[in-house]
């Protein structure tokens, strides 16, 4: 039989600041997406990686007195490291000021240009520099970029247009007929309303160096946006056979202030080039800090590199996938951390194995009890269901309610007593114990693989040291 193939992106970071943890949440989320359909069987390509043009970095790199590319190796380095410290199994970590990007790009732009859709003319508007994007002044709050709320540069030159206008009824027509194409759906309708009045699109700079050249018209470089969305096809090595055995996506994993950029420029240059759009992008919110924007000038953003040294890997992968909707707007917040890696890892999960373990010299896992049997296949069952609904958090509350449903199977039996079926609770226990571990692999990968050694070795060492 044909393996399925699964196709999962996490957004490419723009590397002109460090990694803070609104970048690690959909990187978490996308591996859970990711392992889970690996031990399913599937064949997986997961990318993700670093969106290295545009003017933001050129003037980063000006600053540094260095080359542009200087300038993102090092910051690349660090989304890379960071993305390993979290144990995020991605199969591909693409950079767009790869020669094998650059020359995608540059193939897919000239395929476009020569279908027609592309055409000369004058742009006159304003743009973020931090959003790299154009804004019209119906998008503008107080005059300023509504998400960075800072002026905007009034930029008036010759350019190249992208026919953007030609495809809105295609757009229309693709969210009518798939309303699971954003997720969650009530995101969906903003963009729906904004696309009713579309504008062509102008898709090149003369004045900003660090980009791809148009391949005809080397005056000009690639709009970074444009650039950074073929990622996800020079990813795969378009044309080739990765190509075509992954496309269309299955998943693009995005944050909310880019799902524009997504839908509709995304979807208006496949459509362009006639190929499939990606059946589903999944929309996260933001996360604040302690209740506030994360800002530099606040000086509260929160390093995940500095979470994982502090608390380890699966801890802060726990806290992420349990605490914040995967939907809506979350918060971080050290306390809530701290009890949920008490409470949930330390005193649920830790307790429930050394407990087990402590008790299980000499006894083989088997089951032996039908309403445990029966409770797993319900839990299971739970926790494919919220996975394919994007639901991270109730999936981990069935585990946790597996192993609440232990801590009291326990009680009742009291195996440290010489009971008659002392032996057989706890063979059940530990086969419970083998099943929770297989049911946290994506989640929990090190902590899955820790519980594993501990039922074969019959040794019990802390998981979770308590926090004080
Ligand atoms: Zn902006």
């Amino acid at each position: 039989m044909k393996k399925e193939a699964f196709y999962i992106s996490a957004a490419i970071d723009y590397p002109s600041g460090q990694p803070h943890i609104g970048h690690a949440l959909e990187k978490i989320q996308a591996d859970v997406l990711a392992r889970h359909k690996r031990t399913s069987g599937a064949r997986v390509h997961f990318s993700l990686g670093t969106d290295e043009h545009g003017l933001k970095i050129q003037r980063r790199a000006e600053k540094e007195r260095i080359k542009p590319q200087e300038f993102v190796d090092r910051m690349s380095r660090h989304f890379r490291k960071s993305w390993d410290d979290l144990n995020i199994q991605y199969d591909d970590f693409i950079r767009t000021s790869e020669k094998r990007h650059i020359d995608v790009v540059q193939e897919i732009i000239q395929q476009i240009y020569k279908s027609g859709d592309i055409y000369k003319g004058h742009y006159k508007g304003l743009y973020c520099v931090d959003c790299e994007s154009f804004y019209l002044p119906r998008d503008l709050i107080d005059n300023k970029c509504p998400i960075h709320k800072k002026l905007l540069e009034k930029i008036e030159e010759e350019t190249y247009f992208f026919k953007l206008k030609k495809y809105k009824d295609d757009l229309l027509n693709y969210f009518k007929n798939n309303p699971d194409f954003v997720i969650p759906q009530s995101r969906s309708k903003e963009i729906v309303n904004r696309l009713k009045d579309l504008e062509d699109l102008s898709i090149s700079r003369k004045s900003v160096g660090w980009g791809v050249p148009l391949p005809f018209d080397t005056d000009f470089t690639l709009f970074v946006w444009v650039d950074a969305l073929i990622n996800y096809l020079s990813t795969l090595g378009y044309p080739g056979n990765n190509f075509k055995k992954f496309w269309p996506a299955d998943i693009h994993a995005i944050g909310k202030d880019i799902l524009w950029h997504h839908t509709v420029i995304w979807g208006a240059l496949l459509l362009s080039l006639e190929l499939d759009l990606p059946k589903r992008i999944f929309v996260h919110g933001y996360i604040t800090a302690e209740g506030q924007k994360m800002s530099k000038s606040l000086g509260n953003v929160v390093n995940p590199n500095k979470l994982v040294k502090k608390y380890g890997t699966d801890p802060v992968r726990y806290f992420f996938l349990r605490e914040i909707s995967p939907f809506e707007d979350g918060d971080f917040s050290y306390e809530r951390f701290e009890e949920r890696y008490n409470d949930d890892l330390a005193k649920g999960l830790g307790n429930l194995v050394s407990r087990v373990l402590k008790l299980s010299e000499c006894v083989e896992p088997k089951f032996e009890n039908k309403e445990l049997e029966e409770k797993i296949k319900e839990v299971k069952k739970e926790v494919f269901k919220s996975l394919d609904n994007f639901k991270f958090s109730e999936a981990l509350k069935a585990i946790w309610e597996l192993i609440g449903f232990c801590d009291k199977y326990i009680e009742k039996e009291k195996p440290w007593e010489d009971t008659k079926n002392k032996l057989s609770v706890i063979s059940n226990l530990l086969a419970t114990l083998l099943e929770i571990a297989d049911l946290l692999k994506p989640f929990l990968p090190e902590t899955s693989e820790k519980i594993i050694k501990q039922v074969e070795n019959r040794k019990t060492e802390a998981l979770f040291p308590r926090l004080n």
